[in-house]
């Protein structure tokens, strides 16, 4: 492989745990591989194939030569910068916390090795990915730099490796590259938030209307309920809530559009930040969705449910009646479950169809199809499924236990406000507008407030277009 290398030699700085995956990798795609190292009698672990000597002699061999050592080990490099002068150092470091240093890693490299062009990247693939070759989850090498060339270096490195890559631009970007591998879970934050916001108010709410009030009211223990009954109640209202405002920014964001006459005025911030994160907002509706759906099943195995239905039934021999068939409630009870099942199969594709396996293979309009037309399907039956769930209840006034209304109510606050909005933006003039000003179409203004509007106008964002 050393003999007839494919693509020319590539050097690696440090035969530490990334050196040597590195230097598997670039073996395995027909480079030769040469290790700068502080020791390098010691190379019993180099992949085979490779080769180690010093620092010096190793960066004569390459243009391209990957940092694969830690940041705080840096300074031996400022004796080997005659050596080091017109080469491309790729800085793939990465720190321990965000914010650790001023400067960011490769910045830092630069004014150590003012001759060198540094290129930031490989930083977000790990070693053991570049091992196994299980590089599914972090297939994109993100680079940056100041020359243009040094980073094209990079990229064909990484394109026969397999990896895609993409410029983030200048060096100046090193520090939000490096960041990346820092951040846990950045667009679920926001959905976990209003989740756990969600169920601070309803757990409370199920609690003292289900166990407080009968405890208080009528002498009940019913604490048990907390174990199947309430987190039944719980993850249905939750499903359909978050299913709900995965659909209203859409809808506020069509309103703000019409309002400004505009589709090139930014969103304000939050909503931008809510648009953003609404595929999560919807997985973690669909985790209640079948949580609900398994609950349903399970709730009448139960040893309270069991007896209350057999109390049922020996109540009426010892009366000796029969409760008369009501074909009312038949029907009511056939359709909310029917819908139910409806709603949760349209919902379960949803989440399906954003997989990302499954979204690359449909077009643009397969997808938005999917997505809103049917999502705006799956969100009216389940909505209508809630409303025969609870019939007639919210005239009952005994269903108001402390002023409270039922908690399926609720449930219901959201899905109507979206499903009213979405009435509004499909009548025929408001949607013949906002699809006009979707298309590029602005309400003429004053020639003053107009000038001004163009001086701070951004540039529309994918966002803005497609809801
Ligand atoms: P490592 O296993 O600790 O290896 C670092 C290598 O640096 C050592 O094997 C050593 O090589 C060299 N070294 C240590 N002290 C030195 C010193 N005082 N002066 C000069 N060289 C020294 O670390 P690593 O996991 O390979 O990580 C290397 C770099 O890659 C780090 O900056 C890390 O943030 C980054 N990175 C790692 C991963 C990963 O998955 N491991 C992923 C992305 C980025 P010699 O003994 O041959 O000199």
């Amino acid at each position: 492989m050393t003999g007839n290398p494919k693509h020319g030699t590539v050097c690696i700085f440090g035969t530490g745990d990334f050196g040597r995956s590195l230097g598997l990798r670039l073996l395995q795609a027909g480079y030769e591989v040469v290790f700068g190292s502080r020791d390098p009698k010691n190379n019993s672990l180099v992949p085979k194939g490779s080769k180690v000597m010093t620092h010096a002699e190793a960066a004569q061999m390459a243009r391209v030569i990957f940092i694969a050592v830690q940041r705080d080990h840096y300074q031996f490099l400022t004796s080997l910068t005659s050596a080091l002068e017109g080469k491309v150092l790729v800085d793939i470091s990465n720190n321990l916390k965000m914010g650790q240093y001023p400067q960011s890693n490769a910045e830092y490299l630069n004014s150590l090795v003012p001759g060198a062009s540094v290129v930031k990247g490989f930083n977000t693939v790990s070693a053991w990915a570049l091992q196994s070759g299980a590089l599914d989850a972090s297939r994109q090498v993100l680079l940056c730099g100041d020359d243009p060339g040094a980073k094209q270096a990079v990229v064909d490195i990484a394109h026969s490796l397999g990896l895609s890559a993409q410029d983030r631009g200048s060096l100046r970007a090193a520090g939000e590259i490096e960041d990346i591998p820092l951040q846990l879970f950045p667009m679920w934050r926001l959905p976990l938030w209003i989740t756990a916001v969600l169920c601070l108010i309803l757990i409370p709410y199920l609690i003292v209307y289900y166990i407080v009030y009968s405890y208080v009211e009528q002498g009940q223990d019913n604490i048990y309920r907390i174990m199947l009954s309430l987190p039944n109640k719980l993850s249905a209202i939750l499903s359909l809530t978050l299913m709900a405002l995965c659909y209203l920014p859409s809808s506020l964001a069509a309103i703000l559009q019409l309002h400004n006459g505009t589709k090139y005025k930014r969103f304000p911030d939050w909503l931008d930040r809510w648009m953003l994160c609404r595929k999560q907002l919807g997985l973690i509706g669909l985790l209640f969705a079948v949580l609900h759906a398994v609950l349903v099943f399970v709730v009448p195995l139960s040893y309270s449910y069991e007896h209350g239905t057999a109390s049922d039934i020996v109540d009426q021999i010892r009366e000796n009646v029969t409760e008369p068939f009501e074909n009312l409630w038949a029907w009511r009870s056939e359709s909310y479950k029917s819908l139910g099942v409806l709603g949760f199969v349209l919902f379960l594709l949803l989440g399906i169809t954003s997989l990302p396996s499954v979204s690359n293979t449909l077009n643009w309009r397969e997808f938005r199809f999917v997505q809103s037309k049917l999502g705006h399907l799956a969100l009216l039956l389940c909505t209508v499924h809630c409303f025969l769930y609870g019939w007639n209840k919210f005239l009952l006034p005994s269903r108001y236990r402390w002023y409270l209304p039922p908690p399926y109510m609720a449930g219901l606050v959201v899905p109507c406000v979206v499903l009213v909005f979405k009435l509004l933006v499909l009548t025929p003039c408001v949607h013949y507008r906002v699809s006009r000003i979707r298309q590029g179409w602005e309400k003429p203004r004053r020639r003053s407030t107009a000038n001004a509007t163009a001086a701070n106008a951004t540039v529309p964002t994918d966002k803005a277009t497609s809801l």
